[in-house]
Parts: C-alpha cells; sequence; structure tokens
C-alpha cells in the first residue's frame, strides 16, 4: 500500500440518517397540523415475515407520529393473489387512502410485478408501479423510491457535490441498485453498476469517491477497497452471528471514508421519512384536480 492510500481524511463524518429523518417527520408535522387534507397511507402485508412484520409497525407508527391517518391490511398467505388484488383495488377506490404500499417481499407463488401493477400509479407511495419506474427513467415526474429517495437526500445534506463524481453502487435490485444508480446518474455522477457476476469488485470500488453498498450481506465492504476520503451509504440491514443488527459496510471503513452512514441510524430511518414524503406529494396532488395528471 503506497503513501496515497494511506492517507486519511482530516476527520471522518457519521452521516446522521436518524436525525435528518426526525427533522423531515417534523416538517411534514407542521404541513399537515396547516393542511386542509388529512395524508392517509395504506399498508397492505402478506405473511408472517417477522422483518416485514416490524417494518411495517415502523411506517404505521411514522404516520401517527406526523399526523397522517393510516390503515393496516395483514393477509395470511392462504388468502392468495385475487384476495390481495381485490384489496389494492378498494383502496384504489377509497377517496381517503392517497398512497398504498404493498410490503415486499410477498410470500412464494404471489407475482408481484402483478401486485404492484395493480396499484393506481397515481397512489403509488413506493414509486414501484412500471409506468412509474418508465417515468423517473426518462425524466419524468413520479414517485421516487424512498430508499434512493432518502440516500440522495442524505448526500445532499452532506453538501455532497455529484456532478463528475464516480459512483458505484453494489447491487442492483429494483428497489434500491438501480432506482439509485439512475438518480445519480441524473445528477451527472458517472456510474458504475455491480453485482455478484462482476469481476474485480475490488478494482471498482478503489475508484470511487461515491460508494453505495445494497448487497445484504454483512460486512461486505472491506475498508483496503476504500478511496481516502470516499463518501460512503451503507444500504445492508444484516443480523450478525450476535443478532445485532449491522450494515453491509465494515465498520473499519469509516476510517477512510470522508463520511459514511451508520447501521442502524442511517439510511434505514430516511426510507420511512421518505415513505411520509411521497405520501404528503400524493395527497397534494390528488387533492388538487388541477395538479392531477399534470407533468
Ligand atoms: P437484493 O437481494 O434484491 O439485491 C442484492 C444485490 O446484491 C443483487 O443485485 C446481487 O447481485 C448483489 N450481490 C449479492 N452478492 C454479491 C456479491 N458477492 N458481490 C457483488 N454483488 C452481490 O437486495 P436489496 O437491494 O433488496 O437489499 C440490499 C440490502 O439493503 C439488504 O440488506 C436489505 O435488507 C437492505 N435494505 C435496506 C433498506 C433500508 O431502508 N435501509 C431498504 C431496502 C433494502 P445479483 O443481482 O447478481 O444477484
Amino acid at each position: 500500500m503506497n503513501e496515497i492510500d494511506n492517507a486519511r481524511p482530516p476527520a471522518s463524518r457519521r452521516i446522521d440518517g436518524k436525525a435528518l429523518a426526525a427533522a423531515i417527520r417534523a416538517e411534514l408535522k407542521r404541513a399537515v397540523q396547516n393542511a386542509d387534507f388529512c395524508p392517509g397511507l395504506a399498508v397492505v402485508r402478506v405473511g408472517d415475515d417477522a422483518a416485514s412484520q416490524s417494518y411495517v409497525a415502523a411506517k404505521i407508527r411514522a404516520c401517527a407520529e406526523v399526523g397522517f391517518a393510516s390503515r393496516h391490511i395483514a393477509l395470511c398467505a392462504e388468502a392468495g393473489e385475487q384476495a390481495l388484488l381485490d384489496e389494492i383495488e378498494a383502496l384504489n377506490r377509497d377517496e381517503a387512502i392517497h398512497g398504498i404500499l404493498v410490503q415486499l417481499p410477498l410470500p412464494p407463488g404471489f407475482d408481484e410485478t402483478r401486485v404492484i401493477s395493480a396499484i393506481d400509479p397515481a397512489k403509488d407511495a413506493d414509486g414501484f408501479h412500471p409506468l412509474n419506474v418508465g417515468r423517473l427513467l426518462i425524466g419524468l415526474d413520479a414517485p421516487i423510491p424512498c430508499t434512493p429517495k432518502g440516500i440522495l437526500r442524505l448526500l445532499d445534506s452532506e453538501g455532497v457535490a455529484l456532478k463528475g463524481k464516480r459512483a458505484v453502487v453494489i447491487g442492483r435490485s429494483n428497489i434500491v441498485g438501480k432506482p439509485i444508480a439512475q438518480l445519480l446518474c441524473a445528477r451527472d455522477a458517472t456510474v458504475t453498476i455491480c453485482h455478484s457476476k462482476t469481476r474485480d469488485l475490488a478494482d471498482e470500488v478503489r475508484r470511487a469517491d461515491i460508494i453505495v453498498a445494497a448487497v445484504g450481506r454483512a460486512g461486505f465492504v472491506r475498508p483496503e477497497w476504500i478511496k481516502p476520503g470516499a463518501i460512503i451509504i451503507d444500504v445492508g440491514i444484516n443480523r450478525n452471528g450476535t443478532g445485532k443488527i449491522v450494515g453491509d459496510v465494515a465498520p473499519e471503513c469509516f476510517e477512510r471514508a470522508e463520511a459514511m452512514t451508520p447501521v442502524p441510524g442511517g439510511v434505514g430511518p430516511m426510507t420511512v421519512a421518505m415513505l411520509l414524503e411521497n405520501t404528503w406529494e400524493l395527497a397534494r396532488r390528488n387533492s388538487n384536480p388541477l395538479q392531477r395528471g399534470a407533468d
């Protein structure tokens, strides 16, 4: 390792997603108090996956905190896909509901694309509907998926200039990897998407000014991969051997980075805050017929 590789940024910063998310929730709460409508979010969960149950509970709690109406619909896996589609159809018609999200993953046997496509695109709180995914890709207004939107907000809050920067995204899922790569590209970063078939992943990461890790493997990103002064966004939520929640990035990477998100307390709280923000935007738009359907 040469001298430059050993160079450490003056002081690594912890990017506090928990604090930023709390500030966004406080702002939304004030906005709701002054609004002449009450945003309504429906969260639909199928099956008994423990992680999904806790994510849904957090979303419902967040709605209560900011003064949104919320509805939690829990179906057993045996109810089947048609029952789920019927619920979605009823929510599409319900004027008190402005945002709908179906908690993923769905149990085996459910067709996720079919289910997500059944949500009215104007109530698509997660931004996963194929129409909205396409709109976002070609630069039209659309709800932005919550985790990528939260990542951009964290980078902006740190004053990270994206134009011309090399960004490496590890992971190419529809909910994180692909949309964050697209959003970073739209903000003029030069983006490389890496995945399980990427050759020389460490070399790709070493070139990056900005690293987004969305892999789902505890401590996967190693400190020797990090260019000193890089910005690291750790999306991963994993349980280690002792049951503790840890990210995809080894904690020692912090020493090499200019700034890095912690896990927990980084991207996770921002995902929930962005869900609230998306619901607020959908409610505002749908309560004004002139704006509805406008580009
Ligand atoms: P997926 O499992 O859908 O995608 C994981 C990606 O990582 C895939 O593209 C896969 O590649 C890639 N990958 C797996 N192994 C390797 C490897 N050895 N080298 C390089 N790439 C690899 O996960 P998600 O995107 O849904 O989630 C990723 C992580 O983020 C999880 O820990 C999840 O819990 C967390 N998460 C956190 C959120 C938050 O709010 N903080 C929100 C959403 C997710 P390939 O495509 O080739 O299989």
